[in-house]
């Protein structure tokens, strides 16, 4: 295909969504290819939330960590456009947002997962409403009103803060003899990131007296829960169920039969040009923050090579890093792990100090320090170690047993 872009213009990059890996594919860019490229960013949403804040923040009593994506704009020279995606034309090289047409040379869908309620009506995940459920559970717990619940992770969804919220609950309600029960469609809990990792989270499980069932899904069923394939019936006082994830099937774009857009692992589209994705749209089966960011990191680097820039693109490697929060006297669990191509796990490890040289909760290598740099200015205590220390501290104040 011939090029639509005009001589001497610039490169134009349009990137979809405003979440981890649209944010991390900016700054990568801007380091990568500098002003070689002119970026445009689309998204409907005003703000960047921070996901892994919903669960701490609810047991601080704190809101969520946000960014207003028109700071990001002006301090990273993009052009924002606050619309949703409904189409992409690859044969025109354009998109459709909000009824707009916009070109590009190159585009990066960043759209994230889409959000299925899994438990209509019981509950929900959805991270824009994760804190005033969890803000309803607490209150319940030092109401003494609760004497079950259960946190459920379907398949996929994002496994993690299901065992955050049961050990965080666990501490909250120590000594209230409230049953606390975890269920997931996970053979092992954190599987994807290997036996370690696995082990680690169940030996937390055990201390805190959390019981764990794993391999199983649940379905709503006349006063309470079927769990599958057992099909026992279970009761809980209350339940907190993470969405189960599905594709964003975009309109012109192919993709799996869930929805989700298959990639390369330099981002690219399978089937179109110049379409890259990146982060929980793809089909790659683990859905995490860390390597959302990654798979950014990817595709900013071939489409830099494509604008132009002396840049040698650089594949995602699957090396991924995180860490559990576990306790509010304890530090988190940090993790890493490798994973092969079809999300399998390689290697795992499991430290008590972190296992990446930036300490945060999501691993991204230009979002990280970014945020960091940026909350540091204000009350810092979500993006790097400083600030977990001051999230302990305000979470051990906030519950002094
Ligand atoms: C409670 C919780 C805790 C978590 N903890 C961790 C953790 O500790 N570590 C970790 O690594 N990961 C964690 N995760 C997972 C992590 O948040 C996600 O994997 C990550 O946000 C995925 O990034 P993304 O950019 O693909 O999608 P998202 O961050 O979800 O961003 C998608 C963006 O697309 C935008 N969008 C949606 N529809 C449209 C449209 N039609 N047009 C344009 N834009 C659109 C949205 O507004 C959003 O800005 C956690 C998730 C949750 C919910």
């Amino acid at each position: 295909m011939s090029s639509l872009r005009p001589t001497n213009a610039p490169f134009e990059v349009v990137i979809v969504g405003g979440g981890v890996a649209g944010l991390e594919a900016v700054l990568a860019l801007r380091a990568l290819a500098a002003d070689r490229v002119s970026i445009t960013l689309v998204s409907p949403a005003a703000d960047f939330t921070y996901q892994p804040a919903g669960v701490l923040s609810a047991f601080a009593h704190r809101p969520a960590r946000r960014l207003a994506l028109a700071q990001f704009a002006q301090e990273t020279g993009i052009k924002l456009e606050q619309r949703a995606l409904e189409a992409v034309v690859p044969d025109e090289r354009t998109i459709v947002a909000d009824g707009h047409e916009l070109r590009y040379d190159a585009l990066l869908i960043a759209l994230g997962a889409h959000v299925r309620h899994h438990l209509p009506g019981i509950s929900t995940g959805d991270p824009a409403q994760l804190w005033a459920t969890l803000a309803g559970v607490i209150d319940q717990l030092e109401a003494g009103e609760l004497s079950s619940i259960v946190f459920i992770a379907p398949a996929p969804t994002w496994p993690l803060p299901a065992y955050e919220l049961a050990l965080l609950a666990a501490e909250h309600a120590r000594g209230l003899g409230v049953e606390i029960t975890v269920i997931t469609a996970e053979r092992q809990p954190l599987q994807a990131f290997g036996e370690q990792v696995s082990a680690a989270v169940r030996r937390l499980l055990e201390q805190a007296e959390i019981e764990l069932v794993t391999g199983s899904e649940v379905e709503p069923s006349v006063g309470g829960l079927t769990l599958f394939p057992a099909r026992h019936v279970v009761h809980f006082d209350r339940i907190v169920s993470l969405p189960r994830l599905g594709g964003p099937s975009v309109a012109g774009l192919p993709r799996d039969a869930d929805g989700f857009l298959h990639t390369t692992g330099f981002g690219e589209v399978l089937g179109v040009e110049r379409v890259y994705a990146a982060g929980d749209a793809t089909s790659f089966p683990v859905k995490f923050g860390a390597i959302a960011a990654q798979q950014a990191d990817a595709a900013a680097s071939a489409i830099a090579a494509l604008a132009g820039a002396e840049v040698e693109p650089a594949e995602f490697d699957g090396e991924v890093h995180g860490v559990l929060f576990s306790r509010a006297s304890a530090p988190g669990v940090y993790f890493s792990a490798r994973l092969g191509p079809n999300g399998e796990s390689r290697e795992s490890r499991v430290s008590s100090a972190p296992t990446w040289p930036i300490d945060a909760k999501i691993a991204a290598l230009h979002l990280s320090p970014y945020l960091d740099k940026l909350w540091a200015e204000g009350p810092r205590w979500i993006a790097g170690q400083l600030a977990w220390e001051a999230a302990l501290s305000q979470l051990q104040s906030a519950n002094p047993r």
